[in-house]
């Protein structure tokens, strides 16, 4: 059971209902002093408590009889000096190594909180933070894991709703690797969060990454905001910009949306409430076609029917549909003629939603079908990742410190590798 305390030796183990007490220690061995060399005698021992990995719901303690040595030598400014056992614990630790390591894991894979963790350690969320965190900062400082990214997604993400002044800025920008592997299968992993959203945030970053880096990048997906675009004109001039599709398919939802409300509020002069026959069909509107059952198709047509005016919002859905029946298409040039039918309709559309929808994507034209042409950048990885970042964002609302929302959503998107 004690795998991963390869340094010390088991002493004993007592056992109690909901704990368990492992006392270790080295085996004797000759200790030079750090300072001169000169051998030092023994100055006794020090018990020293550290948290180790539960075992279910049993606590385990591990009681370290630690060493402690005195510098002979008159000169000498070393004096008294303890053992150190950096396999076992940091210097000035009180969680074991491997405890660390757990608690990393479960944070990543099983979407556990450091306070929930903490609870299981009988420590501190301070104690258990201050532990974590310079392993994570070593593996975010570690360039290499920038390495082999040749398609980059970048995305706004919104940290806190709070204020400003109190908390910085709102908005992050969040940089991902949208790479495929040998099997053409995409693993999305969040890069990085950078404060603002701005053409500076995102180009100092990819100007920080070094010309290697921004060299084999041969795609750029971003979201249609024009700094991001700015940004990679100047960083990134050789890279393919391509407006990414997940959150095309966002613009066009929010469009139908808007005009559920808008139609709302005309025919019933107030906001939608239960027995409205627009009410309640917002799911179905936000859902792909093909994906909806009888009855929600049977609910949706009641609803639409309902009056003559939610025929627009039956048009903007439509166009909704439009445009991720493009994205959709099986065959890339298919879905590229459904795409440019979309911009050469849209804006021309009476319900000025749909109308200034297609402006947009006008004004986006290149990097709209630049995703037809470059292979295709499929929803989920964005998705997946924008998904895993709103999951710990909830889980780690307490994290009032950029810098360790930066290591944690990091971790959470798997942007460190350990
Ligand atoms: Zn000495």
């Amino acid at each position: 059971m004690l795998l991963g305390l390869s340094e010390v030796s088991v002493e004993s183990v007592e056992r109690a209902e909901t704990s368990m007490t492992v006392t270790v220690s080295t085996p004797w061995h000759r200790m030079g002093c750090p300072d001169c060399g000169v051998v030092a005698p023994s100055r006794g021992r020090r018990r020293r408590v550290l948290h180790d990995v539960p075992h279910g719901d049993v606590r385990v303690r591990l009681v370290w009889r630690q060493r402690m040595w005195r510098c002979p030598e008159a000169g000498c400014p070393r004096g008294t000096f303890t053992e150190q056992v950096p396999t076992l614990v940091a210097a000035r630790g009180s969680i074991t190594v491997r405890a660390v390591a757990w608690a990393i894991g479960q944070l990543r894979r099983e979407h556990a909180t450091i306070a929930g963790l903490a609870r299981r350690l009988a420590v501190s969320w301070w104690a258990l933070w201050r532990a974590i965190k310079p392993v994570l900062e070593r593996l975010a400082g570690d360039e290499s894991r920038f390495a082999g990214v040749r398609s980059l997604g970048v995305d706004e993400h919104i940290w806190h709703h709070g204020d400003r002044h109190v908390r910085g800025p709102k908005e992050l920008t969040g940089m991902v690797d949208l790479t495929r592997d040998e099997k053409g299968r995409v693993r999305a992993r969040l890069l990085d969060l950078v404060p603002g959203r701005s053409k500076k945030a995102y180009a100092d970053w990819l100007n920080e990454r070094g010309e290697a880096f921004r060299a084999k990048i041969a795609v750029a997906a971003l979201d249609p905001f024009g700094g991001y675009k700015a940004a990679i004109d100047d960083q990134l001039a050789d890279a393919t910009a391509v407006l990414d599709a997940f959150h095309v398919v966002k613009l066009g939802t929010a469009v139908v949306d808007e005009v559920r409300r808008r139609v709302q509020q005309d025919t019933t002069g107030h906001r939608g409430r239960k027995g409205d026959p627009l009410f309640g069909i917002q799911t179905i509107l936000r859902a792909g076609a093909e994906h909806l059952t009888d009855k929600q198709w049977a609910r949706l047509t009641r609803a639409l029917e309902a009056n003559d005016a939610h025929e627009e919002v039956f048009v903007a859905w439509q166009c909704a549909q439009d445009l991720r029946a493009a994205y959709h298409a099986r065959d890339l040039a298919d879905g590229r003629k459904l795409a440019e039918h979309v911009l050469n309709s849209f804006h021309t559309c009476p319900i000025p939603e749909v109308a200034r929808l297609g402006r947009t994507l006008r004004r986006w034209r290149d990097a709209f079908l630049a995703y037809f042409d470059t292979g295709r950048q499929n929803n989920g990885p964005t998705e997946a990742v924008n998904g895993l970042i709103e999951l710990h964002r909830r889980l780690a609302r307490g994290y009032r410190n950029y810098d360790n929302y930066r290591l944690r959503m990091l971790l959470a998107a798997g942007g460190l590798t350990t």
